[in-house]
């Protein structure tokens, strides 16, 4: 290892400082730990995110890892009209399991095994959905056994996808926001790596989303959904990285959007606090981002704060707009990316976003896992075919 990748192995607090070399996650003050910067940012050869491998503990360790990252930022007018300014879109849906976590999983599992969370023997993570599939694939892809914390109720249809690695799946009956801190408590007496949501390793790999943008398109602004907070951790930490490091003139401003079903993060910005209180959250169909009470909440105001950035939030009436807008532009994602679009809209009609600002949206997962659309089908005889094809494309 190289002396800046041992000083990597130690955590430091972002809001009181605090560091120690225990692959600790929370610091004493409660606040989530990150690996300390590194401060070489030149781009290597390597395949997808690990490009930046000068920025990251580790490196690819090869296989379905290698294939995680360097996703594609697109633009369309149809989406650019729709939300009142110059916008692209980052396809995170491109990865290996549809979402950017694999930048967190990948990036996790080759840092466990290097030893970064000291003598575990599987890894584990709380999730329902993306992060679930994502962890299971990548400890698969690693040989390294994998434990799933998963709700009582999830739809069969959700566990479907995420058993198709073989992991331990359990269904755990309670208080499922609880269950974040105690699977961190049990990870640490049963040799398991816990990467949720916010800890240091995954956010250390999901920042790679923001580099990468910041990089090929240097937009004034990000926008982007949050849920936990740590891709948007991530993205915090990659922005002022390449900043002190010169690699960009500007930090872009930080604009993070939520459904307003649930929005904890978006209620405690509008009140000016520091600190972000849970809430009873209500349905949404961005079902991936309806978290009552984000870990890394605080994180996520101190960010826009700090980059002069927003919190903001969308109805799903909002959010149907937005996914409509980027089916007819060909584009498939979760609602819960389509947010992304809609809040930026949203920003830009109540003025906080300038109308002449180069936007990214980042489209966190694929569309391809969920059907959002209903069927609107025509049906013929084979023999009635020829009246129903003379039809198409004529105006209805
Ligand atoms: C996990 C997830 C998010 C939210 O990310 P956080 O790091 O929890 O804030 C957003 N979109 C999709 C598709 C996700 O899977
Ligand atoms: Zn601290």
């Amino acid at each position: 290892m190289s002396a800046e990748r041992v000083r990597a192995a130690t955590r430091v607090c972002y809001a009181c400082g605090a560091a120690t070399t225990a692959p600790a996650v929370r610091c004493d003050c409660g606040e989530p730990l990150w690996l300390p910067e590194v401060t070489d940012p030149t781009e290597t050869d390597a395949p997808g995110m690990w490009r930046h491998a000068g920025l990251l503990p580790v490196d690819s360790p090869g296989g379905v890892a290698d294939a995680v990252g360097d996703t594609p930022l697109v633009a369309s007018d149809a989406v650019a009209d729709f939300a009142g300014v110059d916008v692209s879109l980052k396809l995170e849906g491109h990865a290996p399991t549809g979402s950017f976590k694999d930048r967190g999983s990948a990036l996790a599992v080759a840092a466990v095994e290097a030893g970064y969370a000291g003598d575990v023997r599987a890894v584990g993570t709380v999730s329902h959905g993306n992060m679930a599939m994502s962890t299971a694939a990548f400890a698969a892809s690693a040989d390294l056994p994998c434990v799933v914390l998963v709700p009582d109720d999830i739809p069969e249809s959700r566990l479907g996808v995420i058993a198709q690695y073989d992991p331990t799946v359990v269904r755990v009956d309670g208080d499922y926001g609880r269950l974040y801190e105690r699977s961190l408590e049990l990870g640490r007496e049963h040799d398991i790596a816990f990467l949720n949501s916010d800890v240091p390793l995954r956010v250390e790999g999901q920042k790679t989303t923001a580099v990468e943008v910041c990089l090929d398109a240097a937009p004034d602004a990000i926008v982007m959904p949050v849920s936990s907070g740590g891709h948007a951790s991530g993205a915090w930490k990659a922005v002022r990285k390449l900043h002190a490091a010169g690699r960009i003139d500007q930090i872009p401003d930080l604009h993070f959007v939520q459904a307003s079903a649930c929005a904890p993060i978006d209620e405690a910005f509008a009140r000016g606090d520091d600190t972000v209180a849970s809430v009873d959250g209500g349905e949404t169909i961005a079902y991936s981002i309806a978290n009552a009470d984000p870990p890394s909440g605080d994180r996520v105001l101190t960010a826009a704060r700090d980059t002069g950035g927003t919190v903001t939030s969308v109805d799903d009436d909002a959010t149907r707009a937005a996914l409509d807008t980027l089916a007819r532009a060909g584009i498939s994602v979760e609602a819960s990316c389509a947010v992304a679009l809609a809040g930026t809209r949203e920003l830009v009609q109540s003025g906080r976003l300038d109308s002449d600002a180069e936007v990214a949206a980042i489209m966190t997962g694929t569309g391809l896992k969920e059907a959002s659309g209903s069927a609107d089908t025509a049906r013929a005889t084979v023999d009635s075919l020829d009246t129903v094809l003379g039809g198409v494309g004529v105006e209805r």
